[in-house]
């Protein structure tokens, strides 16, 4: 990434972790981290636990004065009402999370979510107030049959239909053959696309817009290859899986240098 953007470290729990559990992680991490540079500001750390965490989570970051950034991991397109099992993004907002992450390739593959139903969910982050993280990648059979960026552009277009130039976002670029199998893209790998996603970027909403925006590789992210994913100019930083569970990995993720 370039200088003039916050590298921002996500982690996403995924359904992992209680929030006993969670209050523990996260107080670790802090002491872990004690002096790190995410302290000063110059790196941005933001945790995805599961929802029943997101309270108590909350509650130890605003006692302790811990300065990591709250998301949850989906949210509901409609703001209220006969919606069975969903979480209105009024309701996150209202528990200071700053973050919603949309569009998850767990999502998109094991509650269908189709490119649409993520830009509505893209537009309901907006309208409470949350910047929504969107995941786009592509599978091994589709970059084998349209290559590597084609799928995840096509899949932010449609995202982007629901945001505005002044709008913030995140995007993430995670191949879905890299999620969760230690088959972890090559740092041009992730440039490719990252930079095709920021074209993208530029194309819809316009050239300061593209400039502002960060873009995250996910995708068996660890200590040992973050540095050389943040050397590229396009990728300005991580959402991070299974490394995310592991205070040590997680805070030498964070205090990575280029
Ligand atoms: P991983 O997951 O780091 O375990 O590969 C990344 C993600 O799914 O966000």
């Amino acid at each position: 990434g370039v200088a003039n953007r916050t590298p921002l470290i996500a982690g996403n729990w995924k359904m992992n972790l209680d929030h006993l559990q969670a209050v523990a992680f996260v107080q670790k991490l802090h002491w872990t981290l004690k002096d790190a540079k995410h302290e000063d500001g110059s790196v941005e750390v933001a945790v995805f636990p599961p929802f029943t965490d997101i309270r108590s989570v909350q509650t130890l970051i605003d006692a302790d004065k811990i300065p990591f950034a709250l998301g949850a991991q989906d949210l509901s397109a409609h703001d209220s009402g006969a919606y069975t099992g969903e979480v209105s993004g009024a309701f996150l907002a209202k528990l200071d999370a700053k973050y919603v992450i949309i569009g998850h390739s767990e999502r998109r593959e094991y509650h269908s979510e189709s490119d649409e139903v993520v830009a509505s969910k893209v537009k309901a982050a907006l309208k409470h107030g949350l910047v929504p993280v969107i995941c786009v990648g592509e599978t091994l059979a589709q970059r084998e049959e349209s290559g590597p960026t084609a799928v995840s552009i096509a899949q932010l277009e449609t995202a982007l239909g629901a945001v505005s130039a002044s709008d913030d976002i995140v995007v993430a670029y995670e191949p879905v053959w890299a999620i969760g199998t230690g088959q972890v893209a090559s740092p041009e790998q992730a440039q490719e696309v990252c930079s095709a996603l920021r074209a993208v970027i530029a194309a819809k909403l316009g050239d300061e817009a593209a400039a502002r925006t960060r873009i995250l590789y996910g995708g068996s992210v660890k200590s040992a290859n973050i540095a050389s994913f943040m050397r590229e100019p396009d990728v300005d930083g991580a959402l991070v899986g299974g490394a995310s569970l592991v205070v040590d990995e997680f805070a030498a993720i964070i205090r990575f240098e280029k």
